[in-house]
């Protein structure tokens, strides 16, 4: 039996079976990704080529994720508890390859301030000048990114954009079913604890105000 009808009749052992799965390994794919489509009777699941590494047990998990989001069920298993658990601890695993002086030094204040410096150091990156995506937080990759726009925005604002990702790693998703709530109640709560808090959300709305009007004034002398 193919991994992922396994996968489904453990998920689903009241239902029958009515497409034809398909599995295969994309090189395509970040470390640890994967994605799932349904055409008309075929559901094809891709995966990482990282996954032939990792435990059937726990590759089951992940197919049972997929199948969950795709068919809206609210449901969890032994394999799919074991894949959150997989994931939660990747970071652990996963090699620091990018570093950047200015957040390495971010992330050492916010880290001793808040978090009695028992955070492990991510991957830290600066992403693109993006207003919409001001920072992130990858599980897969344990990355950090944040926007070029907090490039000399000055300590307090980096410190406030690198605190709110590092509750993302702290926290990382809750519940067991496979949508995760990323910022939850008690994720807010944390927030708040931030010094400021109040202050540093109008000061990032003014900054976003400001680098869309300085953007559009580069855009307009080129
Ligand atoms: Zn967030």
């Amino acid at each position: 039996m193919s991994i992922a009808k396994e996968a489904f009749e453990k998920l689903y052992p009241e239902k029958t079976l009515k497409y034809k799965l398909s599995l295969k390994y994309s090189a395509k794919f970040k470390p640890y990704n994967a994605n799932v489509k349904k055409y008309q009777r075929i559901i094809e699941f891709s995966l990482s080529p990282k996954w032939k590494e990792v435990s059937p047990e726990i590759v089951i998990g992940l197919i049972q994720v997929l199948l969950i989001k795709l068919f809206k069920t609210k449901k969890h298993t032994i394999n799919t508890d074991l894949y959150n658990s997989f994931i939660k601890n990747l970071h652990i695993s996963i090699p620091k390859e990018h570093s950047d002086p200015i957040l390495l030094e971010s992330f050492n204040r916010v880290n001793e301030k808040y978090f009695y410096s028992l955070i492990e150091a991510p991957n830290l990156k600066w992403g693109s000048h993006s207003r919409r995506e001001l920072g992130s937080y990858n599980y897969h990759t344990d990355t950090i990114k944040v926007s070029r726009i907090f490039l000399n925005s000055g300590n307090e604002i980096l410190d406030y954009i690198m605190y709110h990702e590092l509750l993302h790693k702290k926290l990382k998703f809750q519940g067991k079913s496979a949508r995760n709530y990323h910022h939850t109640s008690e994720f807010k709560v944390e927030e708040k604890q931030f010094e400021n808090y109040p202050e540093m959300e109008k000061r990032i709305a003014e900054l976003i105000r400001k680098s869309r009007y300085r953007s559009f004034l580069s855009g307009f002398n080129q």
